[in-house]
């Protein structure tokens, strides 16, 4: 399989012929992490390669796209849990806030980062608390104390006295990466380990584990950073 390697990570280009396409074209798919090139049947490999080669520059600006974490301003998109919002001056507040019936996120003129920070992790409590217990639960397990932490370096972790703590920068990943990040933790509960035993519980949770942490491999660090 060709692959392009990029910040130390290897992206897959996956080849599908179609019957419906006339021409060779090429697209990234951000949750599947691989790019797809779509080509007529019978298409010459030197032919694809050709196109392939004169992607160059578009292929890395769809990269770095990848692991844009935006910068709030008006106007900006925010993903938050799979859902988007949309960043709206609000004179009238004094704290950022969310509403969910228009799909905004308020931004004050003036507000600090601790406001913007807390706003998140009461997301990120709504969003991913009933999922944590879910889990632990179908574990059999119990779980003492979870907290939502502000790691720069870990999206989660498991203590041997049963407490969890998860990043509240999990709001802006994909719900099924936030899941997965939530079944690891509570499968510490049963494995203080990264053993096959461990994996096995956490692949019966989460069958498509493997691709989510690839994914937080590529993108977690950027947002991390937010
Ligand atoms: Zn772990």
């Amino acid at each position: 399989m060709q692959e392009i390697t990029w910040n130390n990570h290897n992206i897959p280009i996956v080849y599908k012929s179609s019957l419906r396409v006339k021409r060779i074209s090429l697209r990234l798919s951000p949750k599947e992490l691989a790019f797809i090139l779509t080509h007529p049947p019978r298409t010459h490999h030197r032919q694809l390669q050709h196109f392939l080669d004169q992607c160059g520059p578009w292929i890395k600006q769809q990269l770095e796209k990848l692991t844009d974490v935006p910068s709030l301003h008006p106007g900006t998109i925010l993903s938050l849990y799979g859902e988007d919002f949309e960043c709206i001056h609000d004179p009238l507040r004094r704290k950022p806030a969310l509403c969910q019936e228009t799909k905004t996120l308020h931004l004050p003129p003036k507000f600090s980062q601790k406001d913007l920070h807390s706003l998140f992790k009461k997301i990120a409590h709504e969003k991913l608390l009933p999922l944590l217990y879910k889990v632990v639960e179908t574990l059999g397990q119990k779980v003492e104390k979870v907290s939502f932490r502000d790691s720069k370096t870990r999206w989660g972790s498991c203590s041997g006295r049963k407490t969890i703590s998860l990043n509240w920068r999990l709001v802006f990943l994909p719900p099924e990466v936030g899941h997965y990040v939530c079944a690891h933790e509570a499968a510490h509960l049963l494995h203080m380990n990264h053993s096959k035993a461990f994996w096995k519980v956490v692949e019966g949770i989460c069958p498509a584990y493997k691709k989510h942490r690839k994914w937080l491999k590529v993108n977690g660090s950027a947002w991390m950073r937010f």
